[in-house]
C-alpha cells in the first residue's frame, strides 16, 4: 500500500468533513498509517508533526501506552452496554472523578458522543428546566458574536461563524447575539481586561432587556477557537456569572475545545473563579482516542427533573453510544496522566517556550498579532499591519501556509488567515522550535 493507491480509493467513496472536495483535485488527502507521540506517518513514510492535535482532541500523543493499555484491558471485559436501566464501573468512576475536578457545584454527568451533542443537551436541559418550573416563556438563548458550538442544528443556532451557519439560517433557532469580548478589537494601549470589561456593557443591557424570555447564556470560556482563536480576559466570565445570577438566567460554559488544560488551568472557568450551571466537555476528554462528551450540571437542575414518572418531567434525551465503556476507560486513563504527571505545571514551561519561539513573528510586516492563552498560540496574518486590513478571503493565504507546512512535515491547519498551534502536551522544545520556524516561513511565503 502506498499514498497514491489509498488516496485514489478514498476519493471514490469518502466525503470528507469541512472540505470542498474539489480542492482534492490539486491537494489530495494524506493517508496516515500510524501515529506515535506528536508524529503522524503516511504510507510513503513521510512524517508530520500534529501541531493541531488532530482537531484539538489529542492531549498525550498518538499511541499513548497508558491509554492504549486501559482500552485493551476494558476490551477484555465489556465493549459496550446500554446505559438506560444499566450501568458499568468506568462510567461511575469517570462521573465521580469529573464531579471532583470540575468547578464547584457540578454534581451530575450526562453523556453523549460528540461536542455538538453535549451542547444540544445543555440547551435542551436548560430550556426543559425552566419548562418544568412552569416558566414557559423562556425559549431563547444569548450567545457571543463570533462564537462556535458545533454543527448540529441546535448548536449551529447558538454559533455565530457565518461560514458554517449562513446557508442553514432558515432552519435554525434565533439566538440573541451580543458583542464579543474578543481582545483583538481593543484600542491601542488598552488591556485585554479593560476591553473585555467594556464589552460587557452590551451583555448587561441585553440581559436586562430579555431575561424573562431567556433560558441561558452560552459562551466558550477565554478562547473563541473556531472563530479564529480569539481570546478574552477572565474578568468577562466573572461579570457574566454575576449578571446571570442577578437576572436569573443559566450560564452554559462550552469547554469542549478549551477544557483539560488547554488554557493553562484544568478548566478555563477556574481562571475566573466561577462555576457555570452547565459545563460541556468533549474532545480531549478521552485524550483524543474515542468519541465521548459530557454535559455536567448542578443538583438544582437535576432536582427540577426528579419526580414521579407521571409528572412527565424526565429528560428523555439519548444517544446509542452514550457513556461507552471503552471511551470512559480512555478518559479515566487521561485523568490519571493529569494526576500523576503534574501536567498543568509542566505545560506552563511548554507555553513559555511557544511564546519565546514565536516572538520574532510579532514584528513580521504581515502579522497583526501573536496571541496566546496557555497551550493555544495564534498568529493573525493580515494584508496591512497598521490598519489590520485582512486579505480578501478568496486569496486563501492560510491555505498556502498549510501547503508549505505539509511540505516541511508539519500539520498546521489555519483558520482562514489565522495560523495556530494547539499541540499535544507531549511536544518537545525542539519540536516547538520547528513549528515556529515553519510558521515563519509559511507566513513569509504566503504574504510575499
Ligand atoms: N464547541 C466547541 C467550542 C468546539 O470547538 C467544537 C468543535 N470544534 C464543538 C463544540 C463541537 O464538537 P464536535 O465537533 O465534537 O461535535
Amino acid at each position: 500500500m502506498d499514498n497514491d493507491s489509498l488516496t485514489q480509493r478514498d476519493l471514490r467513496v469518502v466525503w470528507h468533513p469541512c472540505t470542498q472536495m474539489h480542492d482534492h483535485e490539486t491537494l489530495p488527502p494524506i493517508p496516515i498509517r500510524r501515529g506515535q507521540g506528536v508524529w503522524l506517518e503516511d504510507f510513503d513514510g513521510k512524517r508530520y508533526l500534529d501541531a493541531i492535535s488532530s482537531w484539538w482532541v489529542n492531549l498525550f500523543g498518538h499511541a499513548n501506552p497508558r491509554i492504549n493499555a486501559a482500552i485493551a484491558d476494558q476490551l477484555q471485559n465489556l465493549e459496550h452496554v446500554i446505559l438506560a436501566g444499566f450501568t458499568h464501573e468506568p462510567v461511575v468512576q469517570l462521573s465521580e472523578r469529573l464531579t471532583q475536578i470540575a468547578p464547584k457545584g457540578l454534581a451530575r454527568c450526562f453523556y453523549a458522543d460528540s461536542g455538538s451533542a453535549a451542547v444540544e443537551i445543555a440547551l435542551k436541559m436548560s430550556f426543559h428546566y425552566w419548562h418544568n418550573r412552569g416558566e414557559k416563556k423562556r425559549t431563547r438563548f444569548i450567545n457571543l458574536a463570533n462564537s462556535y458550538h458545533g454543527e448540529t442544528l441546535g448548536a449551529l443556532g447558538v454559533g455565530d461563524v457565518a461560514l458554517y451557519k449562513e446557508t442553514y439560517r432558515p432552519l435554525l433557532l434565533e439566538a440573541i447575539t451580543v458583542k464579543s469580548p474578543d481582545g483583538y478589537h481593543r484600542e491601542p494601549g488598552e488591556s485585554r481586561a479593560d476591553y473585555s470589561t467594556r464589552a460587557f456593557a452590551a451583555m448587561e443591557a441585553v440581559l436586562a432587556r430579555h431575561a424573562g424570555e431567556v433560558c441561558a447564556v452560552i459562551v466558550e470560556p477565554l478562547v473563541q477557537c473556531a472563530g479564529g482563536m480569539r481570546m478574552y480576559d477572565p474578568v468577562y466570565l466573572k461579570l457574566l456569572r454575576q449578571a446571570c445570577d442577578k437576572h436569573g438566567v443559566h450560564l452554559i460554559a462550552d469547554e469542549i475545545a478549551v477544557g483539560f488544560g488547554r488554557t493553562g488551568t484544568m478548566f478555563a472557568c477556574e481562571q475566573a473563579g466561577i462555576a457555570p450551571d452547565f459545563l460541556c466537555l468533549g474532545k480531549g476528554l478521552t485524550g483524543g482516542y474515542l468519541p465521548l462528551s459530557v454535559c455536567l450540571t448542578t443538583d438544582e437542575v437535576y432536582q427540577a427533573f426528579y419526580a414521579n414518572y407521571t409528572a412527565r418531567k424526565a429528560f428523555l434525551h439519548s444517544h446509542s453510544y452514550t457513556g461507552n465503556p471503552l471511551a470512559c476507560r480512555a478518559a479515566l486513563a487521561t485523568l490519571d496522566i493529569f494526576r500523576d504527571d503534574d501536567v498543568i505545571n509542566r505545560n506552563r514551561e511548554l507555553a513559555g517556550h511557544m511564546a519565546r519561539a514565536t516572538a520574532p513573528l510579532v514584528d513580521h510586516p504581515h502579522v497583526a498579532e501573536v496571541r496566546q492563552t496557555g497551550m493555544i498560540l495564534a498568529i493573525e496574518m493580515v494584508r496591512e499591519k497598521k490598519t489590520r486590513a485582512p486579505y480578501p478571503w478568496q486569496e486563501r493565504r492560510g491555505l498556502s501556509v498549510y501547503r508549505h507546512a505539509l511540505e516541511r512535515g508539519v500539520l498546521l491547519r489555519p483558520l482562514g488567515d489565522v495560523i495556530y498551534f494547539m499541540p499535544p502536551y507531549v511536544i518537545k522544545p525542539e519540536e516547538i522550535e520547528l513549528l515556529a520556524r515553519v510558521a515563519w516561513e509559511g507566513v513569509d511565503r504566503a504574504t510575499a
